[in-house]
């Protein structure tokens, strides 16, 4: 099913809930213009390619072109990413790479993104965010998890995709997740958030836990962004069982 084709009843139901909850208060894209809104098809786009200058401006109806690219992680790089990786990591840091793409935001507008994978995975997933920005799916935010200081709970809050962090699995320390790998991405945590029991994180994320919503940014089983993941090996953790870790795409399958 489109997930952005929303019923009357499920675009009232959003405007409820963005009444009522703090989820709809985003952090990311365009602060003033932050609700819950679908992506217009024929929406106006402007790069924003490493922050600068716009590279390239669609006409309206016109598709705008991805851009992205494969880059090792340089001196600078290194240096930023003191909060995610440190020695005894499991992966060296030579071995991953940051990917940098186009995507569209809530806004409709096209913004820059970085994700840092293993070196061996990082085409595939720049081919991953080539197809959600054909989708024009919206992506909140995307910046390496230092941006954050490595903390997944405030990254998840802030609703940034991100992929790279030396960390243990949410509630079993000691046991290395598959993003300390660079084996795994969360994409849109607070439309997509980690669900186990009645517990939902991150926090403001509540309203996300019912997935018969079709709110924008959400993932649903066999959408584009499942199918998209799913077409370079990697599986989704909205299809566990005992926990359904909606944002959680990886290469291992943990
Ligand atoms: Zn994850």
């Amino acid at each position: 099913m489109p997930i952005r084709t929303r019923s009357p009843l499920s675009a009232v139901a959003t405007a409820v809930l963005c009444l009522t909850f703090a989820a709809c208060a985003r952090v990311a894209d365009a602060p003033s213009t932050r609700t819950v809104l679908p992506v217009p098809p024929g929406a106006l786009a402007v790069s924003t390619w490493h922050g600068g200058a716009p590279v390239a401006q669609a006409s309206p109806g016109s598709p705008p072109r991805f851009h992205g690219a494969v880059r090792p992680i340089d001196a600078a790089t290194r240096a930023s990413m003191r909060w995610s990786w440190r020695p005894g990591c499991p992966v060296p840091i030579d071995d991953l790479r940051i990917v940098e793409v186009e995507r569209f935001g809530f806004d409709g507008r096209v913004h820059h993104g970085e994700v840092i994978v293993r070196r061996d995975l990082a085409a595939g997933v720049r081919r991953v965010f080539r197809t959600l920005f054909e989708a024009r799916f919206p992506i909140a935010r995307m910046e390496p998890i230092d941006a954050f200081h490595g903390d997944d709970a405030r990254a998840m809050a802030a609703d940034d995709t991100s992929g790279f962090n030396c960390r243990w699995v949410t509630g079993h320390p000691g046991v290395w997740s598959a993003h300390a790998f660079g084996l795994a991405i969360d994409v849109n945590p607070l439309e997509n958030p980690y669900v186990t029991g009645n517990a939902v994180a991150p926090r403001g994320a509540e309203p996300f836990a019912d997935r018969s919503l079709n709110a924008p940014g959400m993932i649903h089983a066999g959408d584009v962004v499942v199918r998209a993941f799913a077409a370079i090996g990697w599986s989704w953790g909205g299809s566990w069982s005992t926990v359904r870790d909606y944002q959680h795409f990886s290469a291992n399958g943990r």
